[in-house]
């Protein structure tokens, strides 16, 4: 025979601030001016976007910054058809990996500027290795939202 068990459905929400300390808000204030940063390793000659302000190859401190392209490959994406808690908007969305060219890759992101709906559309125009670039939203806030999504450079399969 099954147990039993008394169960209630509810929902927690934990309101919360965190400073973004001086790494994340150099990088939100590029945003707000348009521009992707990433800090680079001499040592290691990589770039990371989100900036770090350490190497997790060497752990050395990072100091070095750079403006990184705004276009890339997709690594990987997935399709969210319905809400969730934490969703950037509204369903449908499509959350997706980013390697912005010469950085170490994934940047996490949205797609837009395509069929979003379903995953059978979305497939029809992204796959890994889709070339995509950015786009921005007019009004800027310091946000990685700022950037709106990444949309396709061209349709290749
Ligand atoms: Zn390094």
């Amino acid at each position: 025979m099954e147990k039993e068990f008394n169960t209630f459905k509810n929902v927690i929400r934990l309101p919360h601030k965190y400073a973004a300390g001086p790494t994340y808000t150099k990088f939100y204030n590029g945003l707000k001016e348009s521009k992707i940063l990433g800090t680079r390793c001499p040592s290691c000659a990589v770039t990371f976007v989100p900036a770090r302000s350490f190497c997790p190859k060497c752990m050395k401190n990072l100091d070095t910054w750079v403006e990184v392209a705004q276009e890339g490959e997709v690594q990987t994406w997935t399709y969210a058809g319905k809400d969730f808690f934490g969703i950037p908007g509204k369903a449908p969305v499509v959350i997706v990996l980013v390697k912005l060219d010469g950085t170490e890759g994934s940047f996490l992101h949205l797609i837009g500027g395509i069929n979003l709906e379903s995953a059978d559309t979305v497939k029809k125009a992204l796959r890994k290795g889709t070339r995509v670039k950015a786009v921005w939203n007019e009004e800027k806030k310091g946000h990685m939202l700022d950037i709106k999504y990444f949309a396709p450079l061209s349709k290749k399969r």
